[in-house]
């Protein structure tokens, strides 16, 4: 293999970052579907019946940086996000991407939140 190879490897994956290491198996995760970019599983503090995340297996810290750097991997995630719900919720559901501290995002690494099972006001908190 050679050093091009190992480096673009590398470069993917954040060591320090909770959901690389979701991706990697390093944390355990309730994995619910499965994409050749994207991977989704239970959030850990369901604020609904339905919430799951849907992230890329590359770390981008944002959903913004993903669509810029992979934007193939943001279809997906969109696609499988819509799957879920219909399989989970019956197609309705609402579909979060919080960017940035101040709109709530804690883990930087690009994820959807995907929600339903309930009815949802607006706007959100
Ligand atoms: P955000 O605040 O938008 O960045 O979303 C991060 C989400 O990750 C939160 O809803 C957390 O409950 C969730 N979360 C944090 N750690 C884990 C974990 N180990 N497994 C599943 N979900 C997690």
């Amino acid at each position: 293999m050679s050093d091009a190879t190992e480096i673009s490897e590398i470069d993917v994956s954040d060591p320090d970052c909770l959901f690389c290491r979701v991706v990697s198996g390093q944390v355990a995760a309730e994995i619910v579907a499965e994409g050749e970019h994207v991977i989704a599983f239970r959030d850990v503090n369901p604020v609904a019946p339905l919430h799951v995340l849907v992230i890329p297996r590359e770390h981008h810290p944002d959903i913004g940086a993903l669509a810029a750097a992979e934007p193939e991997s943001l279809v997906e995630l969109v696609r499988l996000a819509g799957r879920i719900a219909q399989e989970q919720s019956g197609g309705e559901f609402r579909l979060v991407a919080n960017t940035g501290a101040a709109a709530g995002q804690s883990v930087f690494h690009a994820h959807g939140h995907v929600l339903g099972g309930r009815a949802m006001t607006w706007p959100p908190g």
